[in-house]
């Protein structure tokens, strides 16, 4: 900014560059792109300073459920306004925060919500919780944690030493403890003339050997329940999180089931533990939990859990804290968004995925899309014989034909808010099969002339 004593009266786009350090990016990748200046949101539609529009075919980073100019979480974010925007919650309480606990506790059947701002103080919070649960009952060598290979529970330090992605985590690894991993039963890597029950119980038998050796010294184990999104959306069957659940109570080790991307509805269900039927010791839940306005995320636990921790004596309490903790005007977004996603609007999320899926059978039969999969809203395929960057000129060319996608690698992946129709699907699916042929090149008649050819 030293540069510009008087800011210059350009693009949003260029000063952006100069002003904001932006997240998960090479800056000098915007050097001759500078990033896109939304205006405005619509339903599903992003739209720039031009009026060009952009089917969010990612809920924005998987926050937003119901779509953008949301008017029953507007109104509620409103109302709350009027009232108490934000008072501490040490000492204080309000309604939004306690109305939120209750409900998600009757949802979930855990309670005791001890609140954060972002997915990884959730992840931090359930982390510290479990570690100091073993404490407090006299086993304070549990401190260990296990994860699952390629997971991801955010990139704060201490949340990266359960993230198992090597290139969020590598440049950090003298800062960080890291912990164990076990195999997650990734249905892509099933080998062939294996079946599912095996080689989920391949992975199982991992997991009960880990335990045999360290359950001693183990807290807790922290998985992303059936679906892994940010290691390109591995998917894993829901047999395997029941058996992780056994072995987690047979050794005394927590579960931590990390809902932040997968829970509030996304996989069909309100929480993805409950296609495994199992209950968790913690659930993290962020993201999508206020729609997509606010940031606000949250821990649920159990009466034990709870109970270890209530006694005279102040170091054996929780003391964790953030300053907007239990934010009322985030609570009342994330009231206003649990109205919307009752038990009907479940059951029609199912029904959406089914139809959807029909819409997107050109990309299911793709000849270089692979491994089609989807749980609830959530689809993906992988790009046979991906060039390199794919991810970054496939993004490019989506904006182009107005969709905003970001692939995983090699992973193609539409997470779409919920209020999306047919038609606005269609557009989805059209304008990730022509970026595909844009990007891969294609022999098919018709491929585009600005086609480059794919890279061995
Ligand atoms: C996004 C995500 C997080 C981290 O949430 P932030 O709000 O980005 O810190 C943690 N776990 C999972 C599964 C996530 O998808």
């Amino acid at each position: 900014m030293l540069a510009h004593a008087h800011p210059p009266a350009r693009q949003i786009s260029l000063r952006s560059l100069q002003a904001v350090w932006h997240p998960c990016t090479q800056m000098k990748r915007h050097a001759d792109a500078p990033p896109l200046e939304i205006v405005r949101g619509d339903g599903v539609w992003l739209l720039d300073a031009q009026g060009r529009r952009f089917l969010d075919g990612i809920s924005s980073w998987w926050v937003n459920l119901f779509g953008h100019n949301q008017p029953r979480i507007k109104t509620a974010i409103h109302a709350q306004m009027d009232r108490i925007e934000h008072v501490m919650l040490a000492g204080l309480t309000h309604a939004p925060v306690v109305e939120l606990s209750e409900r998600l506790a009757a949802r979930t059947g855990l309670g005791h919500a001890h609140y954060g701002s972002d997915g990884a103080s959730a992840t931090e919070i359930a982390l510290k919780m479990s570690a100091h649960y073993w404490r407090n009952l006299g086993h304070p060598q549990k401190h260990r944690f296990i994860g699952l290979a390629g997971g991801y529970h955010g990139e704060t330090v201490g949340a990266l030493s359960v993230t198992d992605v090597a290139l969020f985590r590598a440049s950090y690894a003298p800062l960080v403890r890291i912990s164990d991993t076990v195999p997650a039963p990734d249905l892509r890597l099933m080998p062939g003339g294996v079946d599912e029950h095996a080689w989920v119980e391949q992975a199982v038998a991992t997991l009960d050997a880990h335990l045999q050796l360290h359950a001693a010294e183990t807290a807790a184990m922290i998985v992303e329940p059936l679906i892994q999104c940010a290691a390109g959306f591995a998917f894993y069957p829901p047999a395997f999180l029941a058996r992780a659940r056994e072995l987690c109570t047979r050794y005394a080790v927590h579960l931590v089931a990390d809902e932040i991307a997968v829970g509030m509805g996304r996989t069909g269900t309100f929480l993805a533990c409950e296609q495994a039927g199992v209950r968790p010791d913690f659930v993290c839940m962020s993201k999508g939990l206020t729609g997509g306005y606010l940031p606000l995320s949250v821990v649920l636990t159990t009466d034990a859990v709870f109970e270890a921790f209530y006694d005279d004596d102040i170091t054996r309490a929780f003391l964790h804290s953030h300053s907007y903790t239990g934010n009322p005007l985030a609570c009342s977004a994330a009231l206003a968004t649990l109205d919307m996603l009752d038990d009907g609007r479940l059951a029609a999320n199912r029904a959406l995925g089914a139809r959807l899926d029909g819409l997107f059978a050109p990309l299911h039969e793709h000849p270089r899309l692979r491994h089609a999969r989807r749980r609830g809203t959530i689809w993906a395929w992988d790009v046979v014989d991906a060039p390199v960057d794919f991810g970054r000129r496939f993004a490019d060319a989506a904006l182009d034909r107005g969709a905003l996608l970001r692939p995983i690698g090699a992973t193609l992946y539409f997470m779409p808010p919920y209020i999306i129709d047919d038609g606005e699907a269609v557009h989805l699916r059209d304008a990730a099969l022509d970026a595909l042929d844009a990007v891969l090149g294609s022999d098919a008649p018709g491929a585009r002339a600005d086609a480059f050819p794919a890279l061995p």
